[in-house]
């Protein structure tokens, strides 16, 4: 359908941690993922997914026009917050999601309306809004080496004025039920991690990152909970990106059909915590044209 005004996109990345996740969880997951991102018309979406993603399309377009309105431009060139969340499964592409999106548009809104009130007297300054930067963690993005890790992040903003000014940069997050365990989960995510990577660049200016919590359920809640400081993962994290990553490019350049990824079958990656691996179906019966391969030969390098 045409638009009149800006819908913020709110999707990942182009070279996210999503991508180096799913590989470390299950290559052949990953490998599942790149067919889809390929061919978007087999993506998939569960309910809190959509939910998130609803919710999260709201936050945007509200601190977009809030954004127009502190630099005194005009808010309206974006959809309010309710319209765009409306809008948002009557563009999406994939009719699963479209219909699965449609379910949860009165949840997102009602949580969008709490959040609207629980924050209404916040004072920050919005720098930017669904920004997309370059993360240079030493191991990627050299000659040779995997590509620079890349990040959207939700929402920048600062706090302060002059030599207090401080930057934060802030990532959405709705869950079914707000948790203790949050900030430990996310504190040690690759993602917070590349997000606090990045705020070592401006050096004193930066004031942390910030997981803004929101409860979608029958009760709605929001928190901004203090995540644990890591700084072991955070030494870490060119470790981590810099293997799997070449690891995870290797896979996807060969061309490779999912079913002769290496799959992880474990009841901690098929079955998960919530609804498990989407691909569960596919992997039950799914069987690789040749099981004798031989690696070199498909040009895949042989894992460590
Ligand atoms: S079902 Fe299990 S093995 Fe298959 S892609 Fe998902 S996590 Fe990997």
């Amino acid at each position: 359908m045409p638009l009149d005004r800006i819908l913020l996109n709110t999707g990942p990345s182009p070279n996210g941690w999503h991508k180096a996740e799913t590989f470390m969880l299950c290559p052949r997951r990953r490998g599942w993922d790149h067919l889809a991102e390929r061919d978007p018309g087999r993506g998939w979406h569960f309910p809190a997914t959509a939910r998130g993603t609803l919710v999260h399309v709201g936050l945007a377009h509200y601190y977009a026009r809030m954004k127009c309105e502190q630099e005194g431009t005009d808010p309206d060139a974006y959809y309010d917050p309710e319209t765009a969340i409306a809008l948002l499964p009557r563009v999406e592409e994939n009719e699963h999601d479209a219909c699965t999106m449609l379910v949860e548009v009165p949840t997102a809104i009602k949580a969008l309306k709490g959040y609207l009130a629980h924050y209404a007297f916040e004072k920050v300054r919005v720098l930017a809004v669904e920004q997309v930067v370059e993360i240079p963690v030493p191991g990627t993005g050299g000659p040779g080496e995997p590509p620079m890790k890349t990040a959207r992040v939700d929402l920048i903003y600062s706090k302060g004025s002059g030599d207090n000014e401080r930057i934060f940069f802030v990532d959405h997050k709705s869950t079914g039920r707000i948790t203790n365990q949050h900030p430990k989960f996310y504190a040690r995510s690759g993602q917070f991690l590349l997000l606090r990577w990045l705020g070592k660049h401006l050096g004193d200016r930066f004031g942390g990152v910030v997981l803004n919590l929101v409860q979608c359920a029958a009760e709605n809640k929001y928190t901004r909970p203090s995540l644990d400081p890591v700084p072991g993962f955070l030494v870490s994290l060119p470790l981590a990106l810099g293997w799997f990553e070449r690891q995870r490019i290797a896979f996807e350049e060969s061309g490779l059909p999912p079913e002769l990824w290496p799959p992880i079958p474990s009841e901690h990656t098929c079955q998960g915590r919530y609804s498990g691996c989407p691909y569960r179906d596919k992997c039950d019966v799914a069987v690789p044209e040749s099981l004798d391969m031989e690696w070199p030969k498909v040009g895949v390098p042989r894992p460590l």
